[in-house]
């Protein structure tokens, strides 16, 4: 086993945390999670710096990295303060438009990834459609030679910015609904859809939104790839979208023991530092195991992903692990910082609060153990 980084790992790593030298964003991130704003100006940076095009193949503009280097990129972004839901590299988006979209579908979606601007939100998730996808009832109808896409989408993300939805409907063709899904790939200024955004506990630079989706006229060449084929098209990279999500937790994870241990090294009490009493070194060390351990599965991930290896049970494995051992990171970090820690001028308190979502977006800690326990018993079998 080799666990050093490649050069071209390093350096990229490296032009990475220059470019947050440079931009010295701290101050501006906390301006953007206080008013709500996307962070446009850390966006263009990053963009110019070329890391919107990692991973996305270069016959279409961009530059070919493997997985682990983006997971690696994405990590250390997010280490270095760079806000949660809002990473600028949509290659995963790319890829299943790519592998399934039309011509025009793959030039709309490669535009506006590449400017690192997110090319659409995902329509899956309906209220009464959570973790059971298949009670989806989004549908799609065809009417004199138009589509019309009828339902209640919720939690999008960036539905106030991304120019398209992909949208999971039903076609009412088939029984099974697994068997029934399509996706379609439409404006999000077109007639009939409006949307509503939901006041979130943290996140707040990236907006997420109920969507209503009213007799919305599609054309039958909306559609993106098979018809009733939408669902199984969508699990395709559902794992590597795990793995980057993955990566933000580690960064996260690291971007608050290194503030929490600075503190510790520093902050005076009882005539000595904090960081001197083995009850906080304790925590540092317990602290420093879990990110151990988050980069080690991670990167293994990533790595059997790029060897062509199965990652289904490891992904979501990674998933719950690192959901909740970042988590266990961040909130040890914002107790090692006392009551600063409890307040928004300090960054753990933006970390802990962003961090949370992911026990429950993409997929939540006990849909992970439904995914990988059926198979690790049968394996056992
Ligand atoms: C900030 C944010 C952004 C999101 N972005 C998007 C997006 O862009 N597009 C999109 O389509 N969706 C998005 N989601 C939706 C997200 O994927 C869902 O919230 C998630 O899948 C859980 O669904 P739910 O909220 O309906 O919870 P439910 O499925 O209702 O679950 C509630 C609780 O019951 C548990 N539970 C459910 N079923 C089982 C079971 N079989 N066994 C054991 N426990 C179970 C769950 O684990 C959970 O603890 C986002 C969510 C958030 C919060």
């Amino acid at each position: 086993m080799d666990f050093r980084k490649t050069e071209e790992q390093e350096l990229l790593l490296e032009s990475l945390r220059t470019v947050f030298e440079r931009g010295n964003f701290e101050d501006y991130f906390k301006e953007c999670d206080e008013t709500h704003q996307f962070p446009d100006k850390a966006v263009e940076a990053l963009v110019e710096a070329g890391f919107s095009t990692l991973g996305i193949p270069e016959e279409f503009g961009g530059t070919s990295v493997d997985i682990l280097t983006q997971v690696m990129v994405a990590e250390e972004a997010h280490a270095q303060g760079y806000p949660s839901l809002c990473w600028i590299n949509y290659s995963t988006e790319v890829d299943d438009i790519l592998t399934f979209g039309n011509e025009e579908q793959r030039e709309k979606v490669l535009a506006y990834a590449l400017e690192g601007r997110k090319p659409f939100t995902l329509g899956f998730t309906e209220p009464q459609a959570g973790s059971d996808s298949a009670a989806m009832s989004t549908t799609a109808t065809k009417r004199d030679g138009k589509v019309y896409i009828n339902g209640h989408k919720t939690f999008n993300t960036s539905a106030d910015r991304a120019p398209f939805m992909l949208c999971v409907c039903r076609s009412g063709v088939n029984e099974n609904p697994y068997k029934d899904f399509s996706m379609y790939l439409f404006p999000m200024d077109s007639p009939g859809v409006t949307i509503e955004k939901l006041d979130k506990i943290g996140n707040h630079m990236c907006g997420t939104y109920e969507v209503y989706l009213d007799d919305v006229e599609c054309e039958e060449s909306d559609l993106v790839g098979e018809e009733c084929k939408g669902f199984y098209q969508l699990m395709k990279n559902f794992e590597v979208e795990r793995l980057t999500l993955c990566a933000a937790n580690v960064g996260m994870a690291r971007c608050a023991y290194d503030e929490a241990a600075r503190y510790a090294a520093q902050r005076m009490q009882f005539g000595k530092t904090i960081g001197s009493f083995q009850l906080v070194q304790e925590k540092i060390v317990d602290m420093r195991i879990k990110i151990e351990n988050m980069q080690n599965m991670l990167y293994k991930a990533a790595w059997k992903k790029d060897h062509g290896e199965s990652i289904m049970v490891d992904s979501s494995l990674v998933k719950r692990y690192t959901s909740r051992a970042a988590f266990e990171v961040i909130d040890e970090a914002l107790q090692i910082m006392g009551g600063i820690g409890y307040t928004n001028d300090c960054r753990i308190a933006r970390l802990w609060r962003d961090q949370r979502v992911y026990r429950i977006m993409a997929g939540t800690d006990e849909i992970m153990v439904h995914t990988a326990g059926r198979a690790l018993v049968k394996e056992a079998r």
